[in-house]
This record gives C-alpha cells, structure tokens and sequence, in this order.
C-alpha cells in the first residue's frame, strides 16, 4: 500500500477514512483493506500522549479500566513483526488529523498508570514509536560509498573512515542527527558548520543496519570528534565521559575535557556506547604494548 501524505497535511474524517479505507472512529483503526493501522494521537483527549526526543509515546486503547494486549494494542505490539504499516496522525483541535507520518515501534511497549474515563487510576500501555524515515537515499549513498572504497584497495583504514566522514557530512545520516540536537553533544557548541556526524561504532566496522541507524551516532564539535574517534574519551553506563589515562592535564584543558561533561540523551544509543567503551577506549597500558 502506497499511502502519499504529506507530513504536516491536515485531513477531515471523510479524506482519512477515504485514503485508509478505515473505520470513522476509534484511536486506533485497523484496515484489513489497505494493511494498515492508523493511530490517532487526541491531544484534546483523555490519554496523556506525548513525544520525547522524536520519541511519539503513544497510549494504546480501552478507555475504562487496565488496559490489555489485545485487540489493536496487540496489532500494534506485533507490528514490526505482521507486515502492517502503521500511520500516524496528532489532532490538536477536534476533527482536525494532522498527518506525522508512517511510524514504527522504537522500543518494546511498557505500562505506566493513567486515570480513566471514570477518573481511576488503571494500567495503560505505551507504545513508543518513531518516524520510518524514507531510508532508500541514504542506502544508496551507502553504496557508492562501499564501491568507491572497495576499488581502491590501498586505501588504509583511517583514510577509508576519513573518506566516509567527509560523505557523511552532507548526509541524511547527519540531517537526522541534527533533527534531534544542533550541537556537539559535549560542549555545546551549536554552528552546524562545524559539527561533525560521527558513527559511535565505526563505519567499517557496523552491519549496513548500524550505518543506517542515527542511535549509532553522535554529533561532536572537531575537538570531541577527534578524541572521541580515537579513543581517548568515551562514555560509562550513565553517559559520564570518561577520560583515557593516556592524556595528560595541560592537553585536557586545552582540547576542553572536563570531567563533569555528560552525554544527554544517551539511552537509546547506550547499546554502541558501551560497545566503543569496550573497544576503543585507549588506556595507557595499551598505547605502551
Ligand atoms: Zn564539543
């Protein structure tokens, strides 16, 4: 099913329920016609919806009561799983569906406590979902990428990663990174001209998924690249920087590490955190083996 709206597109009941082939009502509406489960995000209504760090947390359906994974809620559980497309749309004014997109599961649904339509407290499920972005271009621009650097055999690591990064730079790899934060990660410096798009787990060393995915990433200003790139800072469990014992205080100062720097944010991208805590973090030790 090729659904083409326009993100932002404002849609009466008549057109959604025309395009999806789905039924008039309901925050959550199946259509076996055109495989799809739109999700209908009320802001005017009872459930507390909201998005965090482009994260859409959305609370599934039953409006009396705990909620169960059932009915819809299970559809949308198993989306990543059945196939279905799943679409979004936030009414901020009643009758009014603004269209944000085709959205997936980001992480595993979870239960908080809610009020209901009685004003008790009860279980709800949030599902938290995340624009699919059109991946193709990017993919693409993956390619070209492999191919150049496969041709040219010679080229060392280090050039293949210099290569890549400079691609990057113009990529939706970083526009997607700066939809979310337009600043170093660290210091805080915010002119985008100066920040790079840095893969967390290297290029050449992620699967095509890791290349493509902006939790493998981080924008950094040059300094924090640098150092970052090379080992001699990362992060612990709780997005604390840590610091390599290999560098010395006076260079600390002037490439601005400080101890207190704490990565925000890092929740998502704790899995290729630890990941380059583990295996690029240079120690002393090491650099004198
Ligand atoms: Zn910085």
């Amino acid at each position: 099913m090729n659904i083409s709206i326009e993100p932002g597109a404002v849609l009466n009941n008549n057109q959604l329920t025309s395009i999806f082939l789905c039924a008039p009502q309901g925050g959550m509406r199946r259509s076996h016609r055109t495989n799809t489960l739109v999700l209908i995000s009320d802001k005017t209504g009872l459930y507390q919806d909201r998005k965090e760090d482009g994260i859409y947390h959305y609370t599934g359906m039953g409006q009396v009561g705990d909620q169960t994974l059932t009915s819809q809620n299970k559809t949308l559980a198993e989306s990543r799983e059945n196939g279905i497309e799943v679409h979004l749309f936030e009414v901020f004014k009643p009758k009014e569906y603004t269209y944000q997109g085709r959205v997936e599961l980001a992480d595993p649904p979870y239960t908080e406590r809610q009020k209901d339509n009685n004003g008790d407290m009860r279980n709800v499920w949030i599902f938290p979902l995340r624009l699919v972005e059109d991946d193709q271009e990017w993919i693409q621009e993956i390619e070209q990428l492999e191919s150049i650097i496969e041709k040219d055999a010679a080229l060392e690591e280090t050039e293949k990663e210099r290569i890549v990064k400079t691609r990057i730079g113009q990529s939706k790899f970083k526009q997607k990174l700066l939809s979310q934060s337009k600043q170093c990660a660290l210091c805080g410096v915010d002119d985008e001209r100066f920040l790079i798009a840095s893969h967390i787990k290297p290029w050449s060393e992620s699967t095509n998924e890791e290349r493509l995915d902006v939790n493998n990433g981080l924008l950094l200003c040059p300094n924090h690249d640098s150092l970052f790139d090379k080992g001699f800072i990362s992060f612990d469990e709780e997005g604390k920087l840590v610091i390599s014992d290999s560098l010395n205080e006076t260079v600390k100062i002037f490439m601005n590490i400080n101890s207190q720097f704490r990565l925000n944010n890092y929740k998502n991208k704790s899995h290729y955190i630890n990941w380059h805590l583990q295996n690029k973090l240079l120690s002393l030790k090491e650099l004198h083996d």
